[in-house]
């Protein structure tokens, strides 16, 4: 028994000197909520995938997870969100890059892995990123940016996502020309995420000293395929000192020494088709919208709504039921769902004439009526020909108290009248959830009734 307990004291001996010698993070002011964090993540991930080669390969695929998973395993408990989700994809692009949004998703370029000399470098570069989720540093940002609604704060993320070079070719073609501000992260968080990561290396049995060497190997590239990485993680100076110097106080735990499944990917990788640029993607991404491939739709014939429905759940955070020949065209703070016909793209603006446009707002005041207005002239402003058509009534949706306001329009597609259905609820964040029904004003009375049987199936996942 006694030795037992003995074994015990020294364990957290051992454990308190560990934690007693390493630098202490400290995450930043957030104006935002964790579940915010989530949601923006999700959205951005969404469209990333969109526009990104993700790899498929489950050798390179599974390899990557792997890593990941060995790092969130060890996150700090007073900085474990159980809202947030972790997702760790491959790239199929060649420069050497990472990223990683709020609430979890983190997209690795093959590039990166394909520079790195050793597991651990490459699990440096992960670990850095997921110290950025961790310390909610995009929201952080945003906060300190002022008041922004969550669509702007999505947008920017998304801009920061296809940011640096290949971002100036993508945002031409999108609307999401924000910038990049939001994941281009400033000298303060580079360092308490480069210290933060050393931390998290050692604690999954890496050496953090391999994190240095891969900044080292990141910041010799130049050309074509030079250290995008470095525009959006900035060195804050004496970078690989500071993270040599913390990998001194650290302890590694149960040391990873196998080093056979990064020579074995490595090696797979080199059987592959060689990876494009970045460049080369996102000239694909802007010829296959030129040829009006999908999602970016025409305007056209529209059929009538199917009486039969299809199911959706959008990022965990909610559930809808809408026709069934009404296509889901996930957008960076929104979902839309519409037919064939029903949407596409006005200078350079999605537009949609029939359907349903569903989202979520941050609003600073936290009561429904308040809120309802305050999106009613936010709408007004991007779409300046909307005119309220009679105050909010009650009505009720996912199963609590709810707003419907109709609004006029003339439709920037077509120039002829719309009519629109907007309906708001309240998040349990105090964030407002909506959904739009959009249709021509001499089609309404057939799309009234959809939009009402839409709004019916909607469950809050809050
Ligand atoms: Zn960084």
């Amino acid at each position: 028994m006694k030795t037992r307990l003995l074994t015990v004291a020294l364990a957290l001996t051992l454990l308190s000197s560990a934690i007693g010698g390493q630098t202490r993070v400290t995450p930043p002011d957030n104006k935002y909520t964790p579940a915010q964090d989530v949601e923006l993540g999700l959205q951005a991930a969404a469209e990333a995938r969109q526009q990104l080669p993700i790899m498929r390969d489950d050798a390179v695929s599974s390899y990557v997870e792997r890593l990941g998973q060995r790092l969130t395993a060890v996150i700090p408990p007073d900085l474990q969100r159980s809202e947030f989700k972790y997702s760790f994809e491959t790239v199929n692009v060649r420069e050497i890059n990472a990223f990683a949004l709020p609430g979890g998703p983190m997209f690795v370029n093959r590039g990166m892995i394909e520079a790195a000399n050793s597991e651990g470098e490459v699990v440096g570069v992960m670990a850095h990123e997921l110290s950025h989720v961790l310390l909610r540093h995009g929201t952080a940002q945003a906060s300190k940016a002022g008041k922004y609604q969550m669509g702007q704060v999505a947008g920017a993320v998304l801009g920061a996502i296809i940011g640096g070079r290949v971002g100036s070719v993508i945002a031409q073609g999108t609307q999401f020309g924000l910038g990049a501000s939001f994941l281009r992260f400033g000298r303060e968080y580079e360092k308490q995420a480069d210290i933060m990561g050393a931390q998290l290396m050692a604690r999954a049995g890496y050496d953090a000293r391999a994190m240095a060497a891969m900044f080292r190997t990141i910041e010799k590239q130049d050309g074509a395929n030079g250290p995008e990485w470095l525009s959006d993680h900035p060195n804050p100076g004496n970078r690989s000192a500071y993270i040599e110097k913390e990998a001194t106080m650290l302890r590694v735990s149960n040391p990873v020494t196998d080093s056979g499944s990064f020579d074995r990917v490595k090696a797979h990788l080199r059987t592959l088709p060689k990876a494009p640029s970045s460049e080369e993607v996102a000239k694909t991404n802007a010829r296959d919208r030129q040829e009006g491939s999908a999602p970016t739709g025409s305007l056209g014939r529209v059929a009538p709504p199917s009486s039969r429905t299809r199911d959706y759940t959008e990022g965990n955070i909610f559930r809808i039921s809408v026709p069934s020949n009404w296509r889901e065209l996930p957008g960076s703070s929104a979902v839309t769902f519409a037919p064939d016909g029903a949407y596409g793209q006005v200078q350079g603006q999605s537009v949609f004439t029939h359907g349903v446009e569903v989202g979520i707002v941050r609003n600073e005041r936290h009561d429904l009526d308040t809120a309802t207005g305050d999106f009613v002239r936010s709408l007004a402003q991007s779409n300046p020909r909307v005119t309220q058509r009679a105050e909010p009534l009650p009505t009720a949706m996912a199963g609590r108290r709810a707003l419907q306001t109709p609004l006029d329009n003339v439709s920037d597609a077509t120039g002829d009248r719309e009519t629109i259905l907007l309906f708001t609820t309240r998040m349990r964040d105090g964030t407002l959830f909506y959904v739009i029904g959009v249709a021509p004003t001499t089609e309404f009375r057939d799309y009234e009734p959809v939009f009402q049987q839409v709004v019916r199936s909607i469950r809050l996942n809050d």
